[in-house]
């Protein structure tokens, strides 16, 4: 059955694990997908199979204009725009002492000033049209503490505490908000740590699959109108 039929769906980061699943997900549910990442080459072949309207967005999301750029992208296609996945994100883990500061802000940019300035344009958008639905994505990290991701879980900590907020202000307006918090999924996410020789993570495999998030994900997003799924915390079976 398809209960997402006619709603614009938009999901950052969908050029590869998480979000790539969650657009398959949300598409095969019935929406039209407006498919946001930095690999132009990846966006393409995902609309390509998706088909129907599926729109690709290639842009930076790091770059604090670029909420604005996608915004208006897709209010002036297609006038509306239904359920917002914040989903981009980056991992740097290290230690304290090992952690790169170079790596402080892009990860500010993108895990937590990207997803205010997104949910906030498309929020009032969404306000006032009286309906739609944003979910972002934040993590295992943000709700134990482990050695190495300080920074990565404290700013999807701070996702966390922006999106219950902005959740009770939007309260009645038409407009949901929740979150889906993630335990470790085998994505490209670890990459960069391994190509960097951190040693720690060579045989370190995820114990979930990328559509066992994207599954979250659409679940939140056919609820009906009259609940809002605040929360899902996914984790797997060995870590609860
Ligand atoms: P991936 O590395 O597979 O995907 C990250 C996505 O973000 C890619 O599509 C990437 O595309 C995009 N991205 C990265 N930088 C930018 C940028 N500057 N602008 C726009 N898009 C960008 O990782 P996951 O699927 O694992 O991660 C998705 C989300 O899930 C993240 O928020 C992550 O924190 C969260 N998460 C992941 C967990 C895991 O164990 N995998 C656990 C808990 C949460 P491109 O490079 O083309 O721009």
């Amino acid at each position: 059955m398809s209960k997402l039929a006619g709603r614009v769906a938009i999901v950052t980061g969908a050029s590869s694990g998480i979000g790539a699943a969650t657009a398959h997900a949300l598409s095969a549910a019935g929406a039209t997908l407006v498919l946001v990442a930095r690999r132009a080459d990846r966006l393409a072949a995902l609309a390509a199979e998706l088909g129907g309207d599926a729109l690709p967005f290639a842009d930076d999301m790091a770059d604090p204009l670029a909420p604005q750029r996608l915004h208006d992208e897709v209010m002036g296609r297609f006038g509306r725009a239904d359920i917002l996945v914040n989903n981009a994100g980056i991992l740097h883990a290290a230690p304290v002492e090992q952690f790169d500061l170079d790596q402080l802000r892009p990860m500010i940019a993108l895990n937590y000033e990207a997803v205010v300035r997104t949910s906030t344009l498309f929020a009032r958008s969404m306000k006032a049209a009286g309906t739609g639905q944003i979910i972002n994505i934040s993590s295992i990290g943000a709700n134990i503490t482990a050695p190495g991701v300080g920074v990565y879980g404290g700013l999807k900590r701070a996702l966390e505490a922006f999106t219950d907020c902005l959740r009770v202000e939007l309260a009645g307006s038409g407009v949901k908000v929740g979150i889906v918090a993630p335990g470790t999924t085998s994505t490209e996410i670890f990459e960069d740590m391994k190509a960097r020789g951190q040693a720690a993570w060579d045989s370190f495999i995820p114990a979930m699959q990328p559509g066992d998030v994207a599954d979250a994900v659409r679940y939140m997003a056919e609820q009906p109108d009259r609940t809002n799924m605040a929360r899902i915390q996914v984790y797997a079976a060995a870590d609860s």
